[in-house]
C-alpha cells in the first residue's frame, strides 16, 4: 500500500510525539511492505510564528490531497493573549471545517495495568469499552450569529443543525454499533431542545435499517452520571457536538490516562484527522517525557480507519499494551514497580514489540 500522510505537529508536545509517530509507521511500512510519503505542514502557534495565521492556505491545500492527515497538538501561553480568530486552535477548528470532517471518534478503553490509576473503584471501570461518536461540524460551535448584543449586555449563541448532517453522523453511529456489541446510546436534551426532538426522530427512523442494533436514548444529564456510574454499560455512544465534547473528555479521564487516548475525525470517503486526545502539555514541552503513546495509538487508527489496515492496527495496539504489562511507562502514569522511561525509549519498546510480534507471527503463519 502506498499512501501520502500530511504531518501537522503543531505546538509544545506535538512535534516530540510525531516524531514517535513517524518511528512506528516507518517500522509497519517496513514490516508489512507498505510505503507511506509523509509531507509535513505548519498549524497552530507554529504557523502563526512563521507565516501569522494558525492555518496557512498551503497547509489546507496539502491536507486537501492527503489520504489522512496526523495532528500533534495545537496551543500554548504564548498565544494566548492573541485575538479569538488568530488564536491556535482556530487552526484545528478551521482544517476539520474545512475537509468536512464530521465525525469525531473517541476510543475509550482501559488497560488493565493502568486501571488502579482511574478516578473511579477498579471494579466500576473494568471492562469498559467506549466508542464516543461527536458530530464535529455543526450545532452550537459554529451557528451564527455568535455574537455580543445591545450594546455588549446580551449575548447570542446560535445551535442549528440540517437534518443531512444529523443523518450521516447517527449513520455512522449504527455502522459502527453493527461492527461492535450491537448497542447504540444516542444522548440529547429531547426534554428541552428543539434539535434534540429531531436528531431523537432520526435515530428513530434509522434504526429500522439496523433491527440487530439495540437503541437505548438517554438526556446528557443522565448520561453524564451513567459514565462514572457504570461506564462499562456502554457500548458505542453518538451525540452532537457540544455534548460530545463535554461527554468525551469526561469520558476521557475515566481510564486515568489523559497521555493514552487517541481520536479521529473522519469523513464519509474515509479520509481523516488523527490526534491523541491531550493538548500540548506546555508544562512538559521539551523534557522529553511526553508520553507518546495516545499518538501512537492515533497512528493505529488511522491505519484501520483510513486504511483498512486492520491487522496493522491491531499490532500497534497489542505493542502497546505489551509495553505496559512489562511495566514501562512515563512519568503520568503510574505502575507499580515500574519502569520509568522517556518518549525516545518508549518509542523504541512499541518498536521492539512490534518488530518481535511480525517476526514471530510470520514464524507461526509458517507452520500453518
Ligand atoms: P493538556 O492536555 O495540554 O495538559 C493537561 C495535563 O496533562 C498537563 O499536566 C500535561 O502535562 C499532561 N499531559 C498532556 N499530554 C500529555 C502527554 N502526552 N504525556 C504526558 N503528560 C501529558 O491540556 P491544557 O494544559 O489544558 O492545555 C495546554 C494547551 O493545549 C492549551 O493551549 C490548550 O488550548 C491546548 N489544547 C490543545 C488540544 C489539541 O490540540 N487538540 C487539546 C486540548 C488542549
Amino acid at each position: 500500500m502506498n499512501k501520502q500522510i500530511i504531518l501537522l505537529p503543531g505546538d509544545g508536545v506535538g512535534k516530540e510525539i510525531m516524531e514517535s509517530a513517524k518511528i512506528v509507521l516507518n517500522t509497519v511500512a517496513s514490516e508489512f511492505g507498505h510505503s507511506f510519503a509523509f509531507h509535513q505542514h505548519a498549524i497552530g502557534g507554529d504557523a502563526i510564528d512563521q507565516f501569522g495565521t494558525p492555518l496557512p492556505e498551503d497547509t489546507i491545500k496539502a491536507c486537501q490531497q492527503a489520504d489522512a492527515i496526523l495532528l500533534g497538538a495545537v496551543g500554548g501561553n504564548k498565544w494566548d493573549s492573541l485575538p479569538g480568530h488568530m488564536r491556535p486552535e482556530k487552526g484545528l477548528l478551521g482544517i476539520r471545517k474545512n475537509l468536512g470532517l464530521f465525525a469525531n471518534l473517541r476510543p475509550v478503553k482501559g488497560f488493565a495495568s493502568l486501571l488502579h490509576a482511574s478516578p473511579l473503584k477498579e471494579d466500576v471501570i473494568k471492562g469498559s469499552d467506549i466508542l464516543i461518536i461527536r458530530e464535529l461540524t455543526g450545532g452550537l460551535y459554529f451557528g451564527k450569529p455568535s455574537e455580543r448584543i445591545a450594546n455588549g449586555d446580551a449575548v447570542v449563541d446560535t445551535l442549528s443543525y440540517h437534518r443531512s448532517e444529523m443523518e450521516r453522523i447517527i449513520e455512522k453511529a449504527f455502522q459502527s454499533a453493527r461492527l461492535r456489541n450491537k448497542h447504540l446510546t444516542s444522548v440529547d436534551k429531547a426534554n428541552v431542545l428543539e434539535s434534540s426532538r429531531l436528531w431523537r426522530e432520526i435515530v428513530n427512523e434509522k434504526s429500522k435499517d439496523y433491527p440487530d442494533v439495540k437503541v437505548e436514548h438517554l438526556l446528557v444529564d443522565a448520561a453524564a452520571m451513567k459514565l462514572i456510574t457504570q461506564p462499562n454499560s456502554f457500548d458505542v455512544m453518538v451525540t452532537e457536538n457540544l455534548f460530545g465534547d463535554i461527554l468525551s473528555d469526561e469520558a476521557s479521564v475515566l481510564t486515568g490516562s489523559l497521555g493514552m487516548l487517541p481520536s479521529a475525525s473522519i469523513r464519509s470517503d474515509g479520509v481523516g484527522l488523527y490526534e491523541p486526545v491531550h493538548g500540548s502539555a506546555p508544562d512538559i514541552a521539551g523534557k522529553g517525557i511526553a508520553n507518546p503513546l495516545g499518538m501512537i495509538l492515533s497512528v493505529a487508527l488511522m491505519l484501520k480507519h483510513s486504511f483498512q489496515l486492520e491487522e496493522e492496527a491491531a499490532q500497534i495496539e497489542d505493542a502497546v499494551n505489551e509495553c505496559l504489562e512489562q511495566g514501562y511507562h512515563t512519568p503520568d502514569l503510574h505502575i507499580k514497580n515500574g519502569k520509568l522511561v522517556t518518549t525516545k525509549e518508549m518509542t523504541e519498546l512499541v518498536v521492539e514489540n512490534l518488530t518481535t510480534k511480525s517476526v514471530s507471527n510470520s514464524i507461526c503463519s509458517m507452520y500453518v
